[in-house]
């Protein structure tokens, strides 16, 4: 099971209707909680996932609508008796606020801190990328390694069959049978996630050739002004982020309350730039699917994938 279950849309200032940011990643067995602003532990029980289904916290910055729930969500993992390790991502400049956060949470978690001060592979398939926003802000990308996708009536037609598929598989050739001549490319899934920060080098290298981008998208178009001051993206630029990167599903999120009941503006705003990427302003709430694998080459749409 791959899904994004979004817990909360909104930047600074949550609505009635929009709480602060949060959004669990479900990933086979891994959960993965970005960005757990205010109230995430109660979103999460509107949504339905256990706070014990988190292995994982990845924050992208220490501003307080990306951490202040931090020490609520840690605090319910130890009353619902989480006893093996949660990993906890964050930029090594944001360490003071991320240990007070830590230290006024309940005891009794094992909890492990894993500061970066730059771009790299933090955990097995997870990278950071710095970003650029008015304080130290790293991006993630979750990457599945790639793979091939077996075919069957080639493997029949080359008479490998039982336990010979899976020597092929880990030797790459048997009695003179290649790998590649019975089976095709199969890319493996991309989740990037991308906050606050102006348009940048770190952004589009988390976002290439992503199956599901989530990116921010504080301002209209008609605010770029605002935007640029305080270092965030317009929906247009989260559009063009997406069409540079090949990316094929965008999620809209981390809304300013001014734009009130007004979201569906900006993701026509990024529509009309993703470059045929599916553009989804995100709701509170909402489960999105990662889209089905690619098939073949990273740059190859699935046939009869739909957007919108
Ligand atoms: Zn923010």
């Amino acid at each position: 099971m791959r899904e994004l279950v979004v817990l909360g849309t909104a930047s600074q200032v949550p609505t009635r209707t929009r709480n602060h940011n949060g959004y669990l990643l479900r990933w086979d067995g891994e959960g993965v909680l970005f960005d757990p602003g205010e109230g995430t532990q109660r979103q999460m029980i509107h949504a339905g996932v256990p706070a014990a289904r988190i292995t994982r916290i990845c924050l992208t910055h220490v501003h307080g609508d990306h951490c202040y729930g931090l020490p609520g969500v840690l605090s319910r993992m130890v009353l619902d008796g989480v006893t093996r390790p949660v990993h906890l991502h964050y930029p090594a400049a944001g360490e003071d606020v991320v240990r007070a956060l830590v230290s006024v949470s309940t005891p009794g978690l094992d909890l492990r801190l894993h500061p970066h001060g730059g771009p790299g592979e933090v955990a097995e398939g997870l990278h950071v990328r710095p970003l650029k926003h008015r304080i130290e802000t790293y991006g993630y990308l979750l990457a599945e390694p790639d793979g091939r996708t077996l075919l069957p009536e080639r493997l029949s037609a080359a008479g490998i069959a039982g336990p010979d598929v899976g020597r092929l598989q880990r030797e790459g050739t048997l009695a003179g049978v290649r790998l590649a001549d019975v089976s095709i490319p199969r890319p493996g899934q991309r989740f990037a996630f991308v906050m606050d920060t102006a348009p940048c080098e770190g952004a589009e290298e988390l976002a290439e050739g992503a199956d599901l981008l989530v990116a921010e998208s504080t301002f209209s178009d008609e605010d770029a002004g605002l935007a640029r001051e305080y270092r965030h993206l317009t929906a247009g630029q989260a559009g063009a982020l997406a069409a540079t990167a090949g990316a094929r599903e965008l999620v809209l999120t981390h809304f300013s309350a001014r734009y009130g009941d007004d979201v569906p503006v900006l993701a026509r705003q990024a529509l009309a730039r993703s470059g045929g990427a599916g553009v989804t302003a995100a709701a509170d709430l909402q489960r999105i699917r990662l889209p089905q694998r690619r098939q073949g080459g990273r740059n190859n749409q699935v046939p009869g994938h739909a957007h919108g």
